[in-house]
């Protein structure tokens, strides 16, 4: 068996200490005599399992107690349209801040529930940067202010959270969950799909503070209300359980690291050293987001020379080095550097990038 270095953006690397326990217990799991996507979501075992796992998310984040945590099916997609739809009546605005793709995303999944307006747009500028505070048209009464910490495509992230008063914040951390610490107080939403940083895909983390919910006045789908799900702890109806329990084996994970703190360390050093070697590389390479939201996570950049990228993908993967191709929207590349990602791991691409100019000088 030869495991590589995973450089993917989503579905992305995953603890080798977890995939080996997954393995582990893949035929027979606590006891049951069965593997945990066998057994039923009301069984003891799961039961004990999904509490776990939300208690270790608890304490990790510091969730305070009058936020629900769900643990639901489908992507952040989904939860970009669940959450308009929860959030306010129809009548009501929302307003979105585009700093990259997957805001655009949620907008345009939003647009069809409720009325939506645009804070501000860096789009003109095709993402790079993240449009001056000062800039922004806040709504006089939105029914909330949506955002994403980290574009997983741009690159951009998030060093702070945007202060916009009173309106509760509903942020898509999809791709910087848990890479850092953040304050979950002051947010009124925070979604994500686990894929990048907490497990397998099929699954989305919700916490969102109780009192936003069921407030809504709208007919819906009971399975469509969150509400329903906080009162039944994520089992309204069948929850993604593999996935689930992979997500909690990832948070003990997490935990035997030194938590979100340690994350943030570890972060901060694999992101300088790619950087570093970007910026040094006297423009063989290049990232062009603003040095001050370059985002941690996700570090798209280009070859000077683009004729090059099919051998540099190729001579990559033969390396060891697997994912690296950019996202279709940008072209070029894109190293995700997730938690799970090892610091050598960075070492190791920044070594074959140095490698590679010179070869290809
Ligand atoms: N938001 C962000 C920040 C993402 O990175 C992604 C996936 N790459 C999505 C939303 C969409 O997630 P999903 O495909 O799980 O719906």
């Amino acid at each position: 068996m030869s495991r590589a270095f995973n450089f993917s953006a989503g579905p992305a690397a995953l603890p080798e200490s977890v995939l080996q326990q997954v393995q582990a217990e893949m035929l027979e799991w606590r006891g049951e005599r069965a593997s945990v996507m066998e057994v039923s979501h009301r069984g003891q075992s799961f039961i004990d399992c999904a509490a776990e796992t939300e208690r270790d998310l608890r304490e990790l984040m510091g969730i305070p107690d009058d936020y629900a945590v769900l643990f639901e099916q489908g992507g952040a997609t989904t939860l970009a349209a669940l959450l308009p739809l929860n959030l306010a009546g129809p009548d009501a605005t929302a307003d979105y801040l585009l700093t990259g793709h997957w805001g655009e995303k949620a907008l345009e999944n939003a647009r069809p529930s409720i009325g939506t307006h645009v804070v501000a747009s860096s789009k003109d500028s095709g993402y790079k940067s993240i449009a001056e505070r000062a800039s922004w048209q806040l709504s006089e009464d939105a029914a909330y202010f949506h955002y994403t910490p980290n574009e997983t495509i741009h690159g951009v992230e998030f060093h702070d959270i945007p202060d916009v008063g009173n309106t509760p914040l509903v942020a898509d951390f999809s791709s910087s969950l848990l890479s850092r610490p953040i304050d979950v107080s002051r947010f009124g939403v925070i979604y994500g799909g686990a894929q990048k940083n907490l497990g397998p895909a099929g699954i989305v983390i919700v916490i969102v503070r109780r009192d936003l919910l069921g407030k809504h006045g709208r007919k819906l789908p009971p399975i469509f209300e969150l509400e329903n799900q906080a009162k039944n702890d994520s089992m309204f109806n069948t929850p993604p359980t593999f996935s689930w329990y992979v997500v909690g084996l990832v948070l003990k994970w997490l935990k035997a690291q030194g938590g979100a703190a340690a994350m943030e360390v570890q972060n901060r050093r694999k992101a300088e050293i790619l950087y570093g070697a970007i910026d040094g590389s006297g423009g063989y390479y290049r990232n062009e987001v603003a040095t001050a939201c370059r985002s941690r996570m996700n570090v798209p950049f280009f070859l000077a020379n683009p004729e090059l990228d099919k051998a540099f993908l190729k001579q990559a993967e033969a390396a060891g080095l697997l994912g690296l191709k950019g996202h279709r929207a940008l072209g070029g590349m894109r190293a995700s550097i997730y938690n799970a990602m090892p610091v050598e791991g960075v070492q190791a691409l920044v070594g074959f990038m140095a490698d590679f100019a010179q070869r290809n000088g």
